[in-house]
């Protein structure tokens, strides 16, 4: 199958050629030219495969023969080897808890599955010698994406955080690797470590010297995997019994990637009623619902760091997959919280339902609340483990948190940082030194 850029349909390429580079050449987003969509027996049987079983399925209906079987079947065996438990809370409500990876957050999929696809494509390209995977990250993905790569030979990581912006706990997942990972801290904002990379990718002599990739949202290869999310959630309401018939998703979002795997999942088949897309204080997706405009914007710190984006890398996917304004308004309803309604909702889902949400959860939780309707089911999406902030999550629940050892492992481990300016001629300096 072929892969399109999403601001000219004639520029198409292959799959890997898609996950290798990321980005499209005109920097528009890579698509596929056709989603298959599931039989109807298929999805009648889902509640009765294991999480492997269905993601292998879905996984192989996607990319249709662009992976081979026997490889595709051990890459996904290996992403979802932990549990995605569908809880339901003392307040009746659902919530898909995607946070028992390795690196406790949602992006261990995503990534853990990239990893692997890459160091396959790796393997049948002796020439490329080495792959720079650059990552510029506020946490949660510059962790994930070095667990999901540490120790592969052949793939070097660069992940560039902003000074000070990056919680301890979450730093000491990356920066205490070591090996192929390489942690950058950038005396700057997290915008100077997104613009470090893009630049890396316009530079002509990087690009003829170094095999160079992105592990943002912006890679296909991380979206064919989160699809699993929303029909797992499905199958697993379907083996209780619960009627499905008028089925609602809230979505905490960024760069919209998680979102757009939901609305992938759509069009494969899953019957969703309509997606909850819920941003912090950085609501460009929000201000594009309610105003038809899209407008990008610095991006602002809040108590949510992973949510901070101002401008969602997956916007023109979105667009593609559902055409006009008004068709996003028809399948999307948009939230936005700041960091007090952030709180206020952590504290209340701890007192009234004895349930732990982390801030990232917390915007999802609020909005699934004030949108849905008598007769839907709603399935809210929990994305990060409540320890991964923990001093803060402390203060506001004022009780004690318990570290999961997949957290704790880190925390004694020295850290190995590189210390940088946000000008460019460094950052170009390092990579062509270490390669
Ligand atoms: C990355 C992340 C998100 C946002 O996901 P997108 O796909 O970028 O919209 C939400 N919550 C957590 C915890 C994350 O790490």
């Amino acid at each position: 199958m072929l892969y399109h850029s999403t601001l000219n349909h004639q520029l198409t390429t292959t799959l890997e050629q898609a996950v290798i580079k990321g980005l499209a050449p005109d920097s528009g987003l890579y698509m596929p030219e056709r989603l298959p969509r599931l039989p109807g027996a298929f999805m009648r049987n889902m509640g009765a495969m294991t999480l492997q079983e269905l993601a292998y399925a879905i996984s192989a209906f996607a990319l249709m023969d662009d992976v081979p079987v026997d490889v595709l079947h051990d890459i996904v065996y290996d992403a979802f080897d932990f549990d995605i438990p569908l809880v339901k809370t003392s307040g009746g409500n659902y919530v898909l808890e995607l946070f028992h990876g390795p690196t406790m957050a949602f992006k261990d999929v995503g990534t853990r599955f990239m990893a692997r696809l890459l160091n396959y494509y790796r393997s049948r390209h002796p020439e490329w010698h080495t792959i720079n995977v650059l990552v510029p990250t506020s946490g949660d993905t510059g962790s994930a994406v070095a667990n999901s790569f540490w120790g592969m030979s052949g793939i070097n990581v660069y992940a560039l955080y902003p000074r000070g912006a990056v919680s301890k706990i979450q730093k000491a997942q990356f920066a205490t690797l070591g090996g192929n990972v390489t942690a950058i801290e950038v005396n700057g904002s997290f915008d100077d470590c997104k613009s470090l990379v893009e630049k890396a990718f316009l530079d002509d002599e990087l690009n003829d010297r170094l095999q160079l990739t992105s592990a943002m949202s912006i890679n296909y290869a991380r979206l064919v995997p989160q699809m699993i999310y929303y029909f797992w959630s499905y199958a697993q309401l379907v083996k209780d019994g619960t009627d499905v018939s008028n089925l609602v998703f809230a979505v905490p979002c960024s760069n919209l990637g998680n979102l757009t795997s939901g609305l992938m999942a759509q069009q494969m088949g899953l019957p969703v009623k309509r997606f909850i897309s819920v941003e912090n204080q950085n609501n460009i997706f929000y201000n594009y619902v309610k105003t038809g405009v899209f407008t990008p914007k610095p991006t602002q710190y809040s108590i949510a760091p992973a949510l901070d984006a101002g401008c969602p890398n997956n916007f023109g996917r979105i667009i593609e997959l559902l055409g006009t304004h008004d068709n996003v308004c028809r399948h999307i309803h948009a939230y936005s919280y700041d960091d007090n309604q952030i709180i206020d909702t952590i504290q209340q889902t701890y007192r009234d339902e004895k349930y732990v949400i982390d801030p990232h959860t917390a915007v999802a939780y609020r909005a699934m609340h004030e949108d849905l309707q008598p007769g839907e089911t709603g399935v809210t999406l929990a994305t990060a483990h409540p320890a991964k902030l923990k001093n803060l999550m402390e203060r506001i629940i004022d009780a004690p948190l318990a570290m999961p050892y997949q957290l704790s492992r880190f925390v004694n481990a020295e850290m190995h940082v590189h210390k940088m300016s946000n000008g460019f001629t460094a950052f170009k300096r390092l990579l062509l030194d270490r390669s």
